[in-house]
């Protein structure tokens, strides 16, 4: 008897649990053949290149556990994808969307081949609560503010139901043509020690991102609405990564934390919120593939960006002589991550008192985040710069000493990623180019030697941009 064969794509859903496509081909094949295609035309920064090789090592145990093999390639999918069709009798092809546009206009080329070979190719969603397309104001139209567009998708995700069961998923056991070993992907580069200490700091991997959100659910999410603004606090979840490349769904998540009896209807609806703005994110972006380059508000085309290689450097390493700014970009630098909070100041600090292009912004944490998601990446940038549908408005300008004092008020924060103001006081440590001379002294601590002193004046800048917003205003 032949065996009924179909090929599951992997892309950003690096699980087996709550895996849609898996179930859905898993009741129509007796074996699954899995796959994987590192696409060298899709974007993809330097540290998730290391959490996606790591990633994958992680799937194929769990794969190899259940007898199968998943063969990995790299090279042009459609290319490959319809080699593998022609090569073998693949009657199924099924997959998880995703909703950038390169994706969606690669994965429809490929489902249109795949339709006119016969063969049965289904997609399905396990990247989102709901799909963009799903979620629409009474007009007809999709949201452009988020707090209607997360009363009307929590209301429909509320009453959706978890299928879970990997019991019944088999995967077939073989090598297939041209396929690849993780290690010869060339991912990551050997000699770069920088990802050295990101792996310190992070577990990639289905198992880890289960951990990650029991974790979460025991021992953080009871404090998660008054302590998640908190960078000094650990308190969030660090779920991000694990989404964003899909080793546990959004809808595992949401169904677990609503299910919880640990966790009060506060942290849950503040908590539940936050994985909506995620699923917001790719609304903004499936209605407006342009985001990814350009401003969702056209007359930000004009806004007079400076152009300051030498204030970029010193943003992006934490050496820009703001406490706050340097300690979150040193975290992210160090870690692959930074606190949410954090992320706004930088942002606003880059854009309005540096005055530098919001993309630069976009760029960097792109490469060195280990969640970089185009999605909500992008929105994030456009949110803080004020160029966004639903965005911050350019006038709001963090103040990042108010900011400081506020969300790291003793400034341990600070001062485990900025170890030149250890010895500083709390009365000057989001403000130290304000110590006198003998605070300087007794704190070790001397401006502009030990740590540096403000590349801008915070209340001159701030000027300069409200200025600089009245042109295009
Ligand atoms: P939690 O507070 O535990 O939240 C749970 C989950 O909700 C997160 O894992 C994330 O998936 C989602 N979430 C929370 N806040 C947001 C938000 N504002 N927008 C979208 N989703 C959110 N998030 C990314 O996943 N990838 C990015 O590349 C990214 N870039 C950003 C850039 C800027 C300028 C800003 C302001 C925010 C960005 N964010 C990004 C959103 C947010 O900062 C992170 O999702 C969050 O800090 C991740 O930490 P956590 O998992 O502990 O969050």
């Amino acid at each position: 008897m032949t065996l009924k064969l179909g090929i599951h794509w992997f892309r950003q859903d690096l699980r087996l649990s709550h895996n849609p496509s898996l179930i859905a081909l898993s009741k129509k094949v007796d074996k699954i053949i899995p796959i994987y295609i590192v696409d060298p035309n899709q974007r993809i920064g330097s540290v998730s290149k290391w959490w996606l090789e790591q990633s994958l090592k992680n799937l194929s145990d769990k794969i190899e556990k259940k007898n199968g093999k998943i063969n990995i390639f790299k090279g042009n999918p459609f290319d490959i994808i319809s080699s593998l069709t022609s090569d073998k009798n693949i009657q199924y092809f099924y997959w998880n969307r995703l909703y950038d546009p390169y994706s969606i206009k690669r994965d429809k080329q490929i489902k249109s081949f795949l339709k006119s070979e016969d063969v049965d190719c289904e997609t399905f969603n396990g990247y989102l609560l709901n799909e963009p397309w799903e979620i629409k104001n009474k007009g007809g139209s999709f949201f452009k503010v988020f707090t209607p567009y997360w009363r009307h998708c929590n209301e429909i995700t509320r009453n959706r139901k978890l299928n879970k069961q990997i019991q019944n998923i088999k995967f077939y056991n073989s090598n297939l043509k041209n396929s690849k070993k993780i290690q010869d992907l060339n991912l990551t580069n050997k000699n770069l020690k920088w990802t050295d200490k990101i792996h310190k700091n992070w577990s990639p991997g289905e198992n880890h991102a289960q951990l990650q959100l029991q974790e979460f659910i025991n021992t953080k999410a009871t404090n998660y609405s008054i302590g998640r603004d908190r960078p000094d606090q650990n308190l969030t979840s660090k779920l991000s990564p694990y989404l964003h490349f899909g080793e546990i769904s959004p809808m595992e998540i949401y169904s677990q934390v609503s299910l919880s009896k640990r966790i009060n209807s506060q942290n849950k609806t503040k908590f539940l919120a936050e994985i909506g703005w995620r699923d917001f994110s790719y609304n903004l972006l499936y209605h407006y593939p342009d985001m990814i380059k350009k401003p969702i508000q056209s007359k930000f085309n004009k806004f007079p960006w400076l152009k300051d290689n030498k204030n970029l450097k010193k943003w992006q390493k934490g050496y820009t002589g703001i406490p706050i700014v340097d300690a979150g970009m040193r975290q992210l630098y160090g870690t692959g991550w930074m606190h949410n909070r954090v992320r706004m100041i930088v942002g606003s600090f880059l854009t309005k008192n540096l005055l530098l292009h919001w993309k630069l912004g976009e760029e960097w944490f792109f490469d060195t985040l280990v969640d970089a998601d185009i999605g909500s990446n992008v929105a994030g940038w456009q949110w803080i710069s004020g160029c966004g549908a639903d965005a911050s408005p350019y006038f709001r300008i963090f103040n990042p000493i108010l900011q400081g004092q506020k969300f790291d008020p003793n400034g341990e924060y600070v001062k485990k990623y900025v170890p030149e103001l250890q010895n500083v006081t709390k009365k000057f440590i989001h403000n130290p180019w304000e110590m006198p001379e003998d605070n300087q002294i007794n704190s070790k601590c001397k401006i502009g030697k030990d740590y540096p002193s403000p590349i801008v004046d915070l209340k001159e800048t701030r000027n300069r941009a409200l200025s600089a917003f009245k042109t295009i205003s």
